[in-house]
């Protein structure tokens, strides 16, 4: 290890913005104490559910810390209840998604043993020492960056698979879309490359990556992201290359698998680091060599205190035995290789007050409940709220009014409770009851296909309407700046506005009544104004199942008008075998789109926007100087990432193709252009470079 990389990692040390805090044991206390086969039972039900969210649908519902909490609890329980234990190697998880070709790793992938405590980390570090005779080791130290894992395969220098984790012994083959990740190089550089190799990594994005695409996005009308290991998870695994170009992924290697001929294998870790930078491969920068536990110690709080400096997010480091042949010797056990340990940092809780439990009805109908907290401090925000995502989740807490409870907030997602302080409970609080009937219209609720989500299935719900409305006026649909919840509730109770289209036959005399004089006026006009937004942005508005802005896009794209779209068949957008007709929409969402538009109810939705003059298509940016032109994107531009230059292009009415043949317009060429431009001189094709492409995008250049 040298010493320069030891004072860059020092340096920042100096910085406190989160301490490394010994993590509260959750203690199991319910109503009435369920056996251990119960509660292991409940465990496994629990964690499947939320697998389920977190490795196929990107979408958890808890924070990895109370994630976490369950997995440990579950390996308590089995450890003290071995003839209750499950069968090796379930703790992986297993994010196959069904919709990639499956491969099988040619060394199983395994998960790392995470650690919460000092006391954890040293009980792992005094086992090694044990099961090594106190030989003279040393360790490597590095951030665990968050993201999703891969497995890249080489074979001579070229990458031939790039496949997830999947359930450790097969993952989704996503070769196409790892090639779509810039930075990671499909020809490894140098003459030193194994004939074989499977490395390691992780698939993220930077901090800046992440809040750039956010910007471009909001720019574009579009909902921004809400948090970046998910984004990079939903990326890896959408089912267009295309559309992974354009979300700026990140890869860093730092580990292998299968590797041949195995004589050439790195020595010890921080070798293998640095073969990986050789080849030209992201590898783990900000590692350490260390090597007794005072030292690893005040380097994982050094690095707790600094990891909001890390231009990648982190969740905690991985400590792991320097020496390849002593990882060999310890081995791997059914989850995680016996030589490498995570530790985990905290995520930042508060204790508060449940003041009040309130039902909210969503504009598909669904019944969200929301804790009332009292409001407390977490990490410089106030939070008054927490979402209970579903009854079933309420019902699992156990959340009742008056209850104290912990509250959590990991990252950018939305604070969780984590847990009810039962101990703290007065004895006499009753149990939430579960709602028999809708809040808003009193319509008996019924239960979903998924347990739990239940859902009010009035279409004329007053709550619904003015969920639906809400959606429409807000920035996923054609943004009018000045209408919000309080004004359409009014509106709606009025009898004034039903649907989106009612809006459009508002007077100014109606509003004035509602707001005022001076008010009325600009209100006005700002909802004649919105008539002319690109009527994607009418499709998005009607909370079509499925239809973000992005899919809108697409179906506008394909069938022009919206006056088109409510004459659509379901043969217009599906196969009689399923599959999807339109560009860029995958199979499930288009046979969701189908189903929703051919529905009497939809159609009058949209026969009403077109007849209030939304339709010809008023998409401006189908008239801008790159209307029709395909531009292929190749290399590094000197100031644009590709997600910006693509939403520059898109803006333009410009299409970004990943190919280049005939019809291909024009390739943009950056630093390192790959095999695109040479087929662009031979079809002879213009090239452009960056400042070329911002001429094109001002209106002149070009040919
Ligand atoms: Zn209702």
């Amino acid at each position: 290890m040298s010493t320069s990389m030891h004072t860059v990692l020092r340096r920042c040390v100096g910085i406190v913005r989160l301490s490394v805090v010994v993590l509260f044991t959750h203690a199991v206390a319910v109503a009435s104490t369920p056996t251990p086969a119960e509660r292991i039972g409940e465990l496994r039900e629990q964690i499947a559910y939320h697998d389920n969210l977190y490795f196929r649908q990107a979408a958890p519902e808890i924070s990895d810390q109370a994630y976490d909490r369950l997995k440990r609890e579950l390996r308590e329980l089995e450890r003290l209840h071995p003839e209750l234990a499950g069968p090796a190697g379930t703790g992986i998880g297993d994010d196959r998604s069904g919709r990639f070709p499956t491969r099988a790793h040619l060394v199983p992938m395994l998960s790392l043993e995470k650690s919460y405590t000092a006391a954890e980390l040293q009980a792992f570090f005094a086992r090694v020492a044990r099961s090594t005779d106190n030989a003279d080791i040393t360790w490597v130290l590095e951030p665990k960056y968050d993201g999703i894992a891969i497995s890249l395969t080489y074979e001579n220098g070229r990458l031939t698979h790039a496949v997830t984790r999947g359930n450790g012994r097969e993952g989704d083959e996503v070769t196409a879309n790892a090639r779509a990740i810039r930075g990671l190089p499909v020809e490894l550089a140098g003459d030193d490359v194994p004939e074989l190799v499977e490395l390691r990594g992780e698939v993220y994005l930077t901090h800046d990556a992440f809040a750039h695409l956010n910007v471009t996005r909001t720019k574009a009308g579009l909902e921004p992201f809400a948090h970046p290991r998910n984004l990079a998870a939903g990326s890896l695994k959408l089912t267009d290359p295309a559309e992974v170009t354009q979300r700026p992924l990140s890869v860093v290697i730092h580990g292998w698998g299968a590797w041949e001929p195995a004589a050439t294998q790195p020595v010890r870790q921080a070798d293998f680091n640095a073969q990986v930078a050789g080849w030209g491969l992201p590898a783990v920068e900000e590692y350490l060599v260390v090597e007794d536990f005072a030292t690893v110690w005040a380097e994982v709080e050094a690095c707790g205190e600094r990891r909001w400096d890390w231009p990648f997010p982190t969740d905690g480091v991985v400590l792991k035995v320097n020496e390849v042949a002593v990882q060999d010797t310890l081995g791997v056990n059914a989850d995680a290789p016996n030589w490498a340990m995570a530790f985990k940092f905290s995520a930042e809780q508060a204790i508060t007050r449940v003041r009040a439990i309130t039902l909210q009805v969503g504009r598909t109908g669904q019944i969200t409940p929301v804790a009332e907290l009292e409001p407390v401090n977490i990490g410089g925000t106030t939070i008054a709220r927490a979402s209970l995502h579903n009854l079933n989740r309420l019902r699992q807490l156990d959340v009742r009014i008056g209850d104290t409870v912990r509250v959590e907030k990991a990252g950018e997602i939305i604070p969780q409770i984590v847990a009810v302080l039962t101990e703290r409970r007065d004895d006499h609080l009753p149990i939430f009851p579960l709602p028999q009937v809708c809040p808003a219209c009193l319509t008996p609720l019924e239960v979903g296909a998924q347990g739990g989500i239940m859902s009010c299935t009035n279409p004329d719900c007053p709550a619904q309407v003015r969920r639906r409305l809400e959606h429409f006026v807000s920035a996923s649909g054609v943004d009018i700046k000045g209408i919000g919840p309080a004004l359409i509730a009014k509106l709606v109770d009025a009898d004034l506005v039903q649907v989106p289209a009612d809006l459009y036959r508002l007077s100014r005399e109606h509003l004035a009544a509602l707001v005022g004089e001076n008010k009325a006026e600009k209100l006005h006009a700002e909802i004649a104004r919105s008539r002319s937004a690109p009527s994607w942005r009418a499709l998005a508005g009607l909370g079509i199942p499925r239809v973000g802005p992005a899919t809108a896009e697409r179906l506008a794209r394909q069938f022009g008008e919206l006056d088109a779209l409510t004459r659509i068949r379901s043969e217009d957008l599906i196969t009689t075998e399923g599959k999807s007709r339109v560009a860029g929409v995958g199979d499930a969402t288009a046979r969701a789109i189908a189903e929703s538009l051919t529905q009497p109810a939809q159609r009058r939705q949209l026969q009403g926007l077109h007849a209030v003059g939304f339709g010809p298509t008023s998409d401006s940016a189908r008239q801008g100087p790159l209307q029709g032109r395909r531009v292929v994107l190749t290399g590094a531009l000197p100031t644009l990432s590709r997600a910006e230059a693509t939403a520059l292009i898109v803006a333009a009415g410009g299409e970004v193709a990943t190919r280049v043949n005939r019809e291909t317009d024009y390739v943009v060429a950056g630093e390192k252009p790959g095999s695109k431009l040479a087929a662009a001189r031979q079809l002879g094709i213009q090239i452009l470079d960056e400042a070329g492409l911002r001429a094109l995008l001002a209106g002149h250049g070009g040919d």
